[in-house]
This record gives structure tokens, sequence and C-alpha cells, in this order.
């Protein structure tokens, strides 16, 4: 239960994308206008330095005032703390510039902030609209791992420590087998006893059976027999509480341990990357570069998706992929992303939307 309330909880963390992307534009406008403002108060003091010499203007008004001299100094120790907190070198700054009077490193002010805008990160084009396609596709929410996920196949009650041990267990189970088995064997499991306690002293050709037709049977019972041991031994009969302990259990993997974090504890530490994902976000133009292993992925989608989209993708694309961009044969003629699906517009995709038209047979 705690597991599921916990899985809730980093649900709502979820916020909509449009927001988010909202965010990053209205981000980077602000940077826009940011960088607008600085040059113009740079403008303004080398226009207030050369009325302070007696230009007269609009700008001397204020600086001529008595004490004017340290209303510059503090105008242009401003100037030099706003240049060098962007790492430029202090010798091309501002007050370089506007204390020698001189106007035509100017120019040197305004290059700076243009590269500061050239380091934005890198994000795949349309994925706002991508994920909104995706969620409008998946709305029905009736996919296998919706109903048959891994944070599905715990008991209706119980410890949060058997809930935990249970989540950890069904993700074990999952790896290339299908939610449904999973599912399956886990329910077979519970009723069997899925407890530590009961896993260890249960003889290892008995959960070979329980758990069959899961792939890899017998490598999985011999993870989930040295795990038991170590959780029981090392954690007193509960689960780790980090991605890097839980790795060093027997059979877990990276993707294992976020979502694990996630369902079990409630913390959004990474994004659970499977084939489902890796396939989509390749196909998606998702990564900067094709990526060859999911564990790839995971840091490429780390690098540009907000954080607060990272438990929300894994069941999106889970789902998309078990129901219509799949494996073999993705449903691009059904897929809402048809028209802007770099996969599906690819001249070397075999998609049906790419396929010529059969000859008609009045065409001959
Ligand atoms: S258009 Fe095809 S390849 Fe692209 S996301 Fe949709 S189903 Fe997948």
């Amino acid at each position: 239960m705690r597991g599921r309330e916990a899985r809730g909880a980093a649900s709502k963390k979820t916020n909509l994308p449009e927001k988010s992307k909202l965010s990053n534009q209205d981000s980077q406008e602000n940077s826009s206008k940011t960088v607008t403002r600085s040059s113009r108060k740079t403008s303004n003091a080398n226009v207030l330095v050369t009325e302070d010499h007696g230009n007269g203007g609009e700008a001397s008004n204020t600086v001529t005032e008595p004490g004017s001299s340290t209303s510059l100094s503090s105008r242009f120790k401003k100037a030099e703390k706003t240049k060098l907190s962007h790492g430029q070198n202090p010798t091309n700054s501002v007050v370089s510039t506007t204390e020698l009077g001189q106007t035509k490193k100017r120019a040197k002010v305004s290059i700076a902030y243009e590269k500061e805008t050239k380091r934005d990160k890198w994000e795949p084009s349309n994925w706002i609209q991508i994920l909104h396609n995706i969620r409008e596709m998946r709305k029905s929410a009736d996919a296998p791992v919706d109903t048959m996920g891994c944070d599905k196949c715990m008991e209706d009650e119980g410890t949060p420590e058997i809930l935990r041990y249970q989540t950890l267990l069904s993700l074990m189970l999952s790896s290339q087998t299908k939610d449904v088995v999973t599912h399956a064997a886990m329910g077979r499991l519970r009723k069997h006893g899925c407890t530590i306690e009961n896993i260890l002293k249960t003889d290892d050709k008995v959960l070979e059976d329980l758990i069959h037709p899961v792939g890899f049977k017998k490598t999985k019972v011999q993870y989930i027999k040295r795990t038991s041991a170590i959780l029981l031994d090392k954690y007193n009969g509960d689960i780790p509480d980090t991605v890097e302990k839980l790795c060093e259990l027997p059979g877990v993997g990276p993707k294992m341990a976020h979502l694990c974090m996630n369902c079990a504890w409630g913390v959004v530490t990474g994004i659970g990357v499977d084939t489902h994902v890796h396939r989509i976000s390749n196909r998606l133009g998702w990564v900067p570069h094709p990526t060859k292993n999911p564990e790839e992925t995971r840091k490429a989608l780390e690098d540009w998706l907000p954080s607060d989209l990272w438990s929300e993708v894994n069941h999106l694309l889970v789902g998309f992929g078990q129901q219509i961009c799949r494996p073999v044969g993705p449903h691009c003629t059904t897929c809402l992303n048809v028209e802007i699906c770099p996969y599906a517009l690819s001249p070397n995709t075999k998609s049906p939307r790419k396929r010529s038209p059969t000859k008609s047979p009045s065409k001959k």
C-alpha cells in the first residue's frame, strides 16, 4: 500500500510539459531581456562617463549630483561585478572600458552576452507536441503496464518492508518478461507467501515452478535468493534506499534501481529506461545521437527532459510501446505523431505511411 501511495505521491510531482516548456521559454526570454537590460545599462554607463566630462544629457542629471564620482564608481563596480559573474576576463570589463572613457569596447560586452545565450541546452524539436500526443493516445490507460506493471504486483496490505520487497521482486522478474507474465508469477508467489524468510526457505525448483514462464527463471531464482539473503543480513529485512546500494544487489541494474526508488520509496532519482523507452526515444529523436543501450538513453534523456517529467515519461512510453509504437511494425498510421516523428518521416523507414500505394489493377 505504501508503495502505491508513494508512487501516487511521486506522480503528483509531474507537471504539464507545456508548463515546463513555458517555464524554460520564460526563462530564456527573461534571459534575453536581461541581456538587453544589461546592454542598456552598459550603454548608459558609457554615456554617463562622457557626460560627466561635460557633455551633458539625460543620465548626467543623475551622476552629476553631489557625490557624483561616488555614484559613478558604485555603478562601475556594479557593472564590473555583473561582468565578472559571467566569467569574463576582467581586463575586458565594463569598468576598464568606462573608466578610460573609451567607447570602442562597448561591443565586447554585447558579444560576451551573445556567447552566454548560445550555451543553451540541446532539446529535441516538437517534443512538447509529441508528449502531448502520446498523453492523448494513452489517456484510456489500458496498456498492460497500467494494470499489471511492477507497481501493481504487491499485496493490498502488508508492512511497508514486505511491500517494498515485493516491488523489488516484481522488478527483478520483469526483466525481458511481459507484464502479464510477471503479474501472474507475482500472484503465485504472494499466494505461496512472498516474504524474505519464506522465499529463502523455499526450494529453488519450487520457486522456478512458481515463476514459470518468466524468462531466465533459473538465473532469476538465484538472484532472488542471493538478494533476499543480503536484505535480511544487511538491511534488516528491508530494501536499500539509494540507487547505488540497490545496484549492488545481484541482478539489479540502473533501470530497476530507479524504478524501485520511485515505486517503493516514492523518490524520483532518474528515468527508468527499459527497451520500450530506449527504442521510442531513438525513433522520436529524443536523443541527440542514436544510443546503443538503455543506460546511454537514460543519460541522454536526463540531460534535457525536465526532471518533473521523469516519472511520468517511463510509464507513458512503456504503455505507448506496448500498444502503438511497437518494436516490430509500429502502428504509425494511427499514431498522432506520424507527421512530426523523425522515424516515420525518414525515407529509410518502411512505415505504412511511407509505402508506395499498391498498383491498381486498372493501371496496367
Ligand atoms: S509515428 Fe510510428 S515510429 Fe513514430 S512515434 Fe508514432 S508509432 Fe512510433
